[in-house]
């Protein structure tokens, strides 16, 4: 996940409905009181259980009215799904499986283009109508050498990695005075102090925020703007404490953008120990405290890079769409497991779990893969571009990682969303009916909320994934099985929703 904006106004829908008097109330996994799975489920018309068939009739009076024999029947889905999920998961293998073909997998990367293929098979072997890639023209930014440290007596080493998008240094790096501020506001008061100098933004993620991609909205202007606004001042580059919650020794990437009018400067981030160390060094020098930065990224000309995209065509109404989908592309310091190899192989799973389960749709099911999510969102504008007319019922993105689903995000103001919420009752079962209206969908399928497409965004337990996030840490080994597939079952479940109702 990526863009500042759908975060904020998710993170701010996020104050929400997520309490555990919402959720569970009678609900549970679906495990038997002996603390055996159930059975597997082959087909939705399966009875479904107790629990869940209580859920549904509490919300429902007279039970035999048609709207309630349609809520019994889409619970009955959701339990199948969830069922088959829970007890022959392939989502962890999806991602296994797409890390192994492409663990690197920038855009305009030969790692990318792996991926694709990876993708485009795995989707044709489960089964999938239609598969087929869709071109994008996709920036090309290339990482080089990337060292720093502090001059002192003794060097000492930071943890540093360039933000998507920088200028390199010039050759044989800079080395200049650090001036440390943690806010644009205090940068501008300092005015002609930062000029020729290292500008250190040290702002911490606010750690009180309950949900972490609030903190993340909070803080993640200084790495997207830092260098503008740092350029502005006549500074020579800008460093960026880490967007983690943690203090470790893992610096992490992420995009960051230049203003045509303002000279372009280098950006690298820190790993938040060492962001520590320095703000020490800066509290107890006497002297001014130097650092030397070398950074060997390029920008390069766009190449050419696709979408992937695969169908279950709907039964009744095959023209009539709804996306389901997250991105293909990841930064390039870790595997991109959660961010977004998770939303991927959910997509995947959930067109598989469909499947398994028997199910047709009514509406047409479409996973998109997209590229370049995370340094230009050229995928989601192109898929709009080729698709946007077309009609779209909703869209959903997966791009929160692969931890516990809670429930969704959606575009809808709270007051026009209410029978969307009602869709959401039978995921009450597995404790993720918590429903954000008026937040945001996701960045990728953005340009297609601004058509008033109703668009949902998967919402997780937050609490680690700035731990991993942009950084070498985002290795499939910090992925949970269950709480992958728990992620899938809801997309899938959701999608089917959408598309029958
Ligand atoms: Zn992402």
């Amino acid at each position: 996940m990526k863009t500042v904006t759908a975060v904020v106004v998710l993170a701010l829908a996020l104050s929400f409905s997520c309490s555990a008097s919402q959720v569970g109330r009678d609900g549970g996994d679906p495990v038997q009181a002996d603390g055996r799975h159930r059975p597997a489920v082959a087909a939705p018309q399966v009875p479904h259980s107790v629990r869940a068939k209580s859920l549904v009739l509490e919300r429902s009076s007279p039970a035999t009215s048609a709207m309630d024999i349609a809520a019994s029947a889409q619970a009955s889905k959701c339990e199948a799904i969830f069922t088959r999920a829970l007890e022959d998961s392939r989502a962890i293998v999806h991602l296994r499986d797409l890390v192994a073909a492409a663990p690197k997998r920038l855009s305009g990367s030969k790692g990318y283009e792996d991926a694709v293929a990876f993708a485009t098979q795995r989707l044709r072997d489960i089964g999938c109508d239609e598969v087929r890639t869709e071109p994008v023209l996709v920036p090309c930014w290339v990482r080089g050498e990337e060292t720093a440290s502090i001059l002192s007596a003794e060097h000492v080493a930071l943890r540093v990695t360039a933000l998507g998008g920088s200028v390199p240094t010039i050759a044989g790096g800079l080395e200049a005075e650090v001036m440390m501020v943690k806010s644009f506001e205090q940068l501008r008061e300092l005015g002609d102090a930062a000029r020729g100098k290292i500008v250190f933004f040290n702002r911490a993620m606010p750690r009180a925020f309950l949900r972490t991609f609030q903190a993340y909205g909070d803080a993640v202007p200084q790495r997207s703007n830092g260098a503008v606004e740092a350029a502005k001042v006549g500074a020579l580059a800008a460093i960026v404490r880490s967007m983690t919650t943690s203090i470790d020794g893992h610096p992490h990437t992420g995009a960051m953008r230049y203003d045509d009018a303002v000279a372009k400067i280098p950006a690298a981030a820190i790993a938040t120990a060492d962001a520590e160390l320095l703000a020490r060094k800066l509290a107890e020098s006497t002297s001014p405290v130097m650092v030397r930065l070398v950074l060997g990224c390029r920008n390069q000309p766009d190449v050419n890079a696709s979408n992937v995209v695969a169908e279950i065509r709907g039964s009744e109404l095959p023209d009539e769409v709804v996306v389901l989908g997250g991105h293909l592309d990841a930064w390039d310091l870790g595997e991109g497991a959660h961010d977004d190899g998770a939303g991927c192989a959910q997509t995947i799973e959930a067109m598989r779990l469909l499947m398994a389960c028997g199910i047709r749709p009514r509406r047409t099911i479409r996973a998109v893969l997209f590229a370049n999510e995370e340094n230009g969102l050229r995928g989601g504008i192109a898929y709009d571009a080729a698709h946007g007319s077309e009609r779209h019922v909703a869209a959903i993105e997966t791009d929160s990682g692969g931890a516990t689903p809670f429930g969704f995000s959606c575009t809808i103001a709270r007051e026009a969303a209410g029978p969307y919420r009602d869709l959401l009752a039978p995921l009450a079962a597995y404790h993720c009916d918590a429903f954000a209206p008026g937040g945001g969908g996701g960045a990728d399928i953005g340009p297609l909320a601004a058509r008033g497409v109703p668009c949902f965004g998967l919402v997780t337990d937050s609490q680690r994934y700035f731990d991993y996030h942009h950084s070498a840490l985002d290795v499939v080994s910090s992925v949970n099985e269950r709480e992958l597939a728990l992620g899938a079952a809801a997309v899938a479940y959701l999608a089917l929703a959408l598309a029958d109702q």
